[in-house]
């Protein structure tokens, strides 16, 4: 079997780009998609490795690997963000290109889908590292990137300010062009609106979710995972509205407290610290568990915001909650979310959840092509509006065709980009 083709049936064990396809090919099975288009929404149209040299302060020089995998293209340019983890290898990179195809797709903005990374532990390096590593990584992809080519964004462990280096060091090849990359600081064309967005996106399409249920918002309890910008965004935008959120968690251990954590106190705390350790030493009522129990807390509504594959065959069973809002990609395995299905837990999915992101992505976009500013309101109002129509547009076919709305979000997805892919036909 080629690397291109995975085996994509249900095993308890599936790299992410199996896990991804098995849902792509669920989904062409269910639409009646041509073996012949389904071959090519399972793999990337394009898949560049490169050596990213960087000169360490101590004047070395170490040399890391870095990715760009471009998936499809059928409905605009490809579209993702660029992370700096040492997990990042080629299958996870390739299935988070992937998944970028589905979720422009489920939320309707014209682009197609692809996702860089390098293999690297960001937290060895240094400021001026970050810097060096940055331009390296844009020299070597900068004959495969464009604003109507391939438009990357930030993702684990990059940020506006990396993302300022990107576009700086690609105006020095080709001039100065704010479309070639979106999440920049507002001051360089960055839109307002843009860095919490996809936090804001999870809490949107949470209380689409939780609407019927007629609850007060202090009676609905979350637990966070990740506190970086998804986390640390979707906590400040659901404690602002009222709910409680009860658990933060990060790869150290969680926060937990009944009575609903000090979210303004914990942000100021991790601005201070740059994390959340400590916080509980002068909290009242904050106790310590560790990581895991983040993920098992005893709460309505759990948000993966951090790593991919958290929830799995061996702690599905201690998971609590009963609606899952996937600010991560790909948090929650397939083995996983079929257990999930079976007990009644909501996931609202990667692909739909965490569009926020790339919603808000698409506007920066069009006001760098028109050279335009639009105030924050205009901004948020349109993300709203985008969430809560893509969250009724997945949750109208799930009631109608009985599917998860992940099943459902996937239909919809690979429907609209099996159609492009006709449509612009390579014959
Ligand atoms: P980030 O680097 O800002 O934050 C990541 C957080 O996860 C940090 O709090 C970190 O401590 C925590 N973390 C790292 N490893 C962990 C582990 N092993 N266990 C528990 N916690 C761990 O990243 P981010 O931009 O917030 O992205 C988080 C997730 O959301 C990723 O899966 C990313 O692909 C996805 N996402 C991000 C965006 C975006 O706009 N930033 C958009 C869509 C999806």
């Amino acid at each position: 079997m080629s690397e291109h083709a995975p085996d994509i049936t249900l095993r308890e064990q599936m790299t992410p780009f199996e896990s991804v396809n098995h849902y792509v090919e669920r989904a062409a099975e269910h639409a009646g998609i041509h073996e012949s288009v389904r071959q090519r929404i399972r793999m990337a149209a394009s898949e560049l490795r490169v050596e990213v040299p960087v000169r360490r302060d101590s004047g070395e020089v170490a040399t890391y690997a870095g990715y760009r995998v471009q998936h499809n293209s059928a409905r605009g340019p490809y579209k993702g963000g660029i992370r700096f983890h040492p997990e990042a290898d080629i299958d996870e990179v390739r299935a988070l290109a992937s998944l970028m195809t589905w979720k422009t797709a489920v939320i309707e903005v014209p682009f197609g889908g692809a996702k860089g990374g390098v293999q690297v532990d960001a937290s060895s390096l240094s400021d001026i590292e970050k810097e060096r590593l940055t331009r390296a990584y844009t020299r070597a992809i900068s004959s495969i990137i464009g604003d109507h080519r391939d438009i990357p964004a930030p993702d684990m462990n990059t940020d506006a300010q990396t993302m300022a280096w990107l576009a700086d060091e690609y105006a020095n090849l080709e001039g100065w062009t704010p479309g070639v990359v979106t999440g920049k600081p507002v001051p360089l064309g960055g839109s307002l609106g843009r860095e919490s967005a996809t936090g804001r996106g999870c809490v949107v399409v949470m209380e689409e979710a939780i609407r019927a249920d007629e609850v007060e918002p202090h009676d609905v309890t979350i637990a966070i995972q990740g506190f970086g910008n998804v986390g640390s965004w979707a906590a400040r935008l659901a404690h602002e509205r009222g709910y409680r959120v009860t658990a933060v968690g990060d790869q150290h251990g969680t926060l937990w407290c009944e009575d609903g954590l000090d979210i303004d106190a914990l942000v100021r705390h991790h601005g201070e610290h740059g994390s959340i350790d400590g916080f509980e030493e002068d909290a009242d009522r904050v106790e310590l568990r560790d990581a895991g129990f983040v993920l098992e807390a005893p709460v309505h509504v759990l948000v993966p915001a951090a790593i991919g594959g958290v929830v799995h065959a061996d702690n599905v069973a201690d998971v609590k909650c009963s609606l899952i809002v996937e600010g991560a990609n790909h948090p929650v395995t397939p083995w996983a979310d079929r257990q999930l299905a079976e007990r009644d837990i909501t996931v609202i999915p990667d692909i739909l959840a965490n569009a926020g992101g790339v919603l808000t992505s698409y506007f920066e976009w069009v006001q760098n092509l028109q050279q335009m500013h639009w105030h924050e309101g205009d901004v948020l109002d349109r993300l709203d509006r985008g969430m809560v129509a893509g969250y009724w547009r997945v949750r109208d076919v799930a009631e109608r065709e009985g599917l998860t709305l992940r099943e459902a979000a996937y239909l919809i997805a690979v429907g609209k980009v099996c159609e492009a892919t006709s449509l612009r036909s390579v014959g």
